[in-house]
């Protein structure tokens, strides 16, 4: 089976996906990760972020593997772990700009649809309803204030170390929504047939149970 949810930053996608895959028994799939680590690649390396070939050449043999622990889920470029580093305020604002190349764009969904072929899933982004696995069975939509967003990132920021404040946060969401939503290709849209949630007023608990109700059904 597979569960798609999609929606822009700071939705609480990802919290919501892994209690759900966790519930499920499913396993998890963070597409935002993935691309966040493509963009440590290319920073790390000094590469031009518009300059695709590069990028490409670099990325094609590089290996992104997802841990789950009971602290979270770890994230491991050719091994080395990242799972903080694609968290640094440098990757999350260049991040939109790598995601927005086509090639790269066209390797994750390979990968992504290749992790979802062998695995009962649930995995989160922006196209995952609408490109990455347009059959899945539920497919959610998940929205919340920038307000909200901005708040539940900074609590999540500070439990790892990383001190921004609330409004550059607020600034740097709608920034980054803007541009994802804006981009050429696979833009975050809404699937016509994903169910919109809007978490601005809900509990997580409460989000939980209504998807796995959906699931259910
Ligand atoms: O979900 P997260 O905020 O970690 O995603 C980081 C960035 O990766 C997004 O702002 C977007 O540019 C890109 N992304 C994407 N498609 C996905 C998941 C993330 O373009 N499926």
């Amino acid at each position: 089976m597979q569960i798609a949810i999609d929606g822009p930053a700071g939705s609480g996608k990802s919290t919501i996906a892994k209690i759900v895959a966790n519930r499920l028994g499913f396993i998890y799939c963070d597409t935002g990760a993935m691309y966040r680590t493509a963009t440590v690649m290319a920073l790390r390396l000094g590469l031009k972020l518009d300059d695709e070939a590069a990028i490409m050449a670099h990325l094609k043999p590089l290996a992104i593997t997802f841990k789950p622990t009971p602290e979270g889920q770890q994230v491991f470029m050719d091994g080395e772990e990242v799972t903080l580093a694609i968290r640094e305020p440098e990757t999350t604002n260049n991040v939109s700009q790598v995601a927005a190349l086509p090639a790269v764009r066209a390797e994750m969904v390979q990968r992504q649809r290749d992790i979802a072929a062998t695995h009962d899933i649930v995995m989160d982004g922006r196209d995952i309803g609408t490109t990455v696995l347009p059959d899945a069975e539920v497919k959610i939509f998940m929205v919340a204030s920038v307000k909200a967003r901005a708040q539940r990132r900074h609590e999540e920021n500070v439990a790892k170390g990383i001190m921004t404040s609330v409004a550059t946060l607020e600034q740097e969401i709608a920034t980054r929504d803007h541009k994802d939503a804006t981009r050429a290709v696979s833009p975050l849209q809404k699937a016509p047939d994903a169910i919109e949630i809007d978490s601005t007023n809900m509990t997580i608990a409460q989000e939980v149970d209504e998807i796995l109700q959906l699931v259910a059904t």
